[in-house]
């Protein structure tokens, strides 16, 4: 009692046969806290012990708050789901966001060069700072355009996608041969076109992905711990300014996570 914790925010029903394999992600009843269940934006919350991660001391509770979902998702989806190798050339697509800022770090901690994109030069200058080799302003710049520049042609190894319907057809033309789009959103609408022609003659893989599993999380911890990965927090707002940070979120306009302090 009174042992400061990390809560994993996915809750799986811990005994069929994906939760069993350590795939709690792919369980039918899988969801998360604040999501199908009532927390997140309150002063307590109920879960299963289960969800109890070990607290890396070396960060505040704002900071610590800010991991677990961003970097297990971008975890998954870059390293189980993309098969992320050394050295390869990985399209971050919107830096900004919680997902795309964890997403160039687990990059750039295997190695891989990261091309990363953004709507603002200040959030590219961030972008920088957190590892980005180099950066895409995608208002006044074609992403695809410039990721063949970048790669001499060659397009990216792997499309780190969320973004949905206005970057789709960037993602899907930045891609190598062999090449892998990986998403876990469609922010800006789920309508999308794939080319078949282009799927199969280029041998692409789009591979869908959500959140992550309790070991991918326990993994993130212990890199953050270490100091390897770093918490990106734009702002700290109280819990009474809930809506505040909503509409804050709205705008588009922060790089990294808003969190809400009790
Ligand atoms: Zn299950």
């Amino acid at each position: 009692v009174g042992q400061k914790v990390v809560l994993a925010p996915g809750v799986s029903c811990g005994k069929c046969a994906a939760c069993l394999a350590g795939a709690d992600n792919r369980c039918r009843e899988f969801t998360n806290l604040g999501y199908m269940i009532d927390g997140g934006c309150a002063e307590y919350v109920r879960c299963p012990e289960v969800n109890c991660m070990p607290y890396p001391e070396n960060l505040s509770f704002e900071e610590a708050a800010a991991v677990p979902l961003v970097f297990q998702t971008a975890w998954h989806m870059l390293v189980t789901r993309a098969q992320l190798q050394p050295g390869e050339d990985v399209l971050v697509l919107g830096a900004g966001s919680g997902v795309g800022s964890a997403a160039i770090q687990i990059a750039k901690f295997f190695g891989c060069r990261v091309i990363a994109t953004a709507g603002t030069d200040e959030k590219l200058a961030k972008a920088k700072q957190l590892g980005a080799d180099d950066v895409i302003q995608h208002r006044i710049m074609s992403i695809r355009k410039e990721v063949r520049r970048l790669t001499h042609n060659r397009g990216v190894d792997v499309v780190f996608e969320h973004v949905g319907t206005a970057t789709w057809d960037d993602s899907i033309a930045s891609l190598a041969v062999g090449g892998r789009l990986v998403t876990c959103g469609a922010t800006t609408g789920f309508d999308a076109k794939v080319d078949i022609r282009f799927l199969f003659s280029r041998q692409l893989s789009v591979l869908g992905s959500y959140m992550g599993t309790k070991e991918e999380l326990r993994i993130v911890l212990k890199l953050v711990a270490e100091g390897r990965l770093k918490p990106v927090v734009d702002r700290v707002l109280p819990l009474a300014s809930c809506a505040e940070a909503h509409a804050y979120l709205e705008l588009g306009k922060q790089f990294g996570k808003v969190v809400l302090s009790v």
